[in-house]
């Protein structure tokens, strides 16, 4: 059923209490509704986008320009499937490895532990469970994506299983301000309305899935009030945040055109060689051109640089297609990229705003050189064409301002770990040190891959609700 907070009854009985009705919350509350469990998702958007509630996504950015952080997430029914673009593909079974070069990040689990899930996360995001990478050189592999089509929107998707359980309650404009405390524990979610009212909603089971910026803000927050109480271990809190970096980081003159958007990546053992993270490369030809009309009007344009470009390639045949190298990386996690709150700015509910500090570091640079270098080695010895390093890169001058910059992939900060001094929850997603809250979403991730998160989200709830079940 769907309802409003102001229908919701005194005493609503809830074995698992979810606070965020997005890809990992919903995920989440359909699998344990599907198992028997009586789940209540709080929302604390409407059915609809509101200015009410988007308001409460304010906040501040530090560092490097990124999205505004109302305008990168969504705060209604479904969060932000409402506006993805639906590119989908799993975490490389390197992401989870440990690295000499990624000192305390790594993930306490392997891609083994969530190969499980794959088919039914694909099956809910609608795509092909099937990613067949292909080896084309002895550094480089051509990966696939699969884009979720007709592309799930969760509310909308789920919208009628939701309505027609008994099961199962979505309760809109619930934000979760807080968390009431027994002990020690966290017992139960403090709930607040529009219209100023308060409550609390306790549940054997609550589950924090507020999106990777939120999911920070409201823990640090939450333990604040709680007087450390709620991470007892709270120096990784807010703290190893991550996007994937997004530029055009080259240019690569082919000869033989290739059919359509291809992707490629950096081996596992160049990203070793390197040491270096993961990196995936998206070469598209420009806008779509036939390359002869490309090749032509660079001739008219710019007749010598055109010569140039091709005597250097050393090859008689000709060019037939200039692409520019995207690039979506794996970012370092490092400390210094965090949610942190600014008290003296407080929302509605009296929540302090975000502050976003985030930037790139020496190691981010390198990762994207080494796979354009990678590539570009690649296209030359088997002859395809030439490529160059974006300048920029090179000549360590700054990242770019006017480039994509990011993927709105918020990634980190309640990161899982092995020990408590290194993250903010265990394997399984329980905040260490609590008996009954559990984190959903990628602000779990230790690392990021290069992949666009909501697949191993999708992933991550199907394999936490596995978990409450076997739970009892
Ligand atoms: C423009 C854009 C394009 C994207 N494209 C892709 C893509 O192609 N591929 C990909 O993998 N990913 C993509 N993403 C990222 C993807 O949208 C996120 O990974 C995914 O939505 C995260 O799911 P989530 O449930 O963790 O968080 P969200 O989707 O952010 O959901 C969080 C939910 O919590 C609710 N909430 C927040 N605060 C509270 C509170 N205090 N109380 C109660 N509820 C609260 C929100 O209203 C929302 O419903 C894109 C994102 C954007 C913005």
């Amino acid at each position: 059923m769907i309802l409003d907070l102001a229908d919701l009854g005194a005493e609503p009985e809830a074995d698992v209490c979810i606070a965020g009705s997005g890809p990992a919350g919903l995920t989440l509350a359909l699998a344990l509704s599907r198992a028997g469990r009586r789940v209540l998702v709080l929302e604390g958007g409407g059915e609809d986008y509101s200015d009410e509630s988007q308001e409460l996504y304010r906040g501040a950015v530090v560092g490097h320009p990124y999205f505004g952080l109302d305008f990168t997430r969504l705060r209604y029914f479904g969060g932000s499937s409402n506006h993805w673009g639906g590119w989908c593909r799993p975490l490389d079974a390197v992401d989870f490895e440990e690295k000499p070069h990624l000192p305390h990040a790594h993930w306490p689990i392997r891609r083994g532990d969530l190969d499980p899930y794959l088919e039914a996360a694909c099956a809910i995001l609608n795509i092909e469970p099937v990613f067949d990478d292909t080896r084309v050189g002895p550094e480089i592999d051509r990966i696939r994506f699969r884009f979720s089509r007709p592309v799930t929107r969760h509310a909308q998707e789920f919208r009628p299983e939701i309505e027609a359980s008994d099961r199962l309650a979505v309760v809109l404009n619930a934000s979760v301000t807080g968390v009431e405390m027994e002990g020690g524990q966290a017992v139960g979610f403090e709930v607040g309305g529009y219209d100023g009212s308060r409550r609390v909603v306790r549940a054997a089971r609550l589950v924090l899935a507020c999106g990777g910026i939120e999911n920070n803000r409201l823990m640090l927050h939450f333990n604040d009030r709680a007087g450390g109480m709620l991470v007892r271990e709270a120096r990784t809190l807010g703290r190893y945040w991550m996007e994937h970096p997004h530029f055009a980081v080259g240019e690569a003159a082919y000869f033989s055109m290739p059919e359509g958007q291809q992707y490629f990546s950096t081996t596992p053992e160049r990203q070793r060689r390197d040491g270096v993270l993961n990196c995936g490369l998206r070469v598209w030809t420009w806008m779509g051109e036939p390359s002869y009309r490309v090749s032509r009007e660079l001739y008219c344009a710019a007749p010598r640089l055109a010569q140039k470009l091709l005597s250097r390639t050393g090859v008689l045949g000709p060019m037939t297609c200039i692409t520019v190298l995207r690039a979506a990386w794996e970012q370092e996690p490092r400390a210094e990229n965090r949610v942190a709150l600014d008290p003296s700015v407080r929302d509605r509910f009296g929540i302090p705003q975000p502050v976003l500090h985030w930037d790139f570091s020496d190691l981010d640079r390198r990762t994207a050189i080494s796979a354009v270098l990678a590539f570009g080695e690649h296209v030359a010895r088997d002859n395809l064409g030439r490529v160059r390093v974006a300048d920029w890169l090179l000549q360590d001058a700054p990242f770019p301002e006017n480039d994509a910059i990011g993927g709105n992939h918020h990634m980190g900060g309640t990161r899982m770990s092995d020990a408590p001094e290194w993250g903010v929850v265990d394997r399984n997603c329980r905040v260490w040190g609590q008996e009954r809250l559990h984190i959903a979403g990628s602000s779990v991730f230790p690392t990021g891959g290069h992949a666009n998160p909501t697949l191993t989200i999708t992933q991550l709830s199907l394999r936490l609700a596995d978990h409450l079940l076997a739970q009892g």
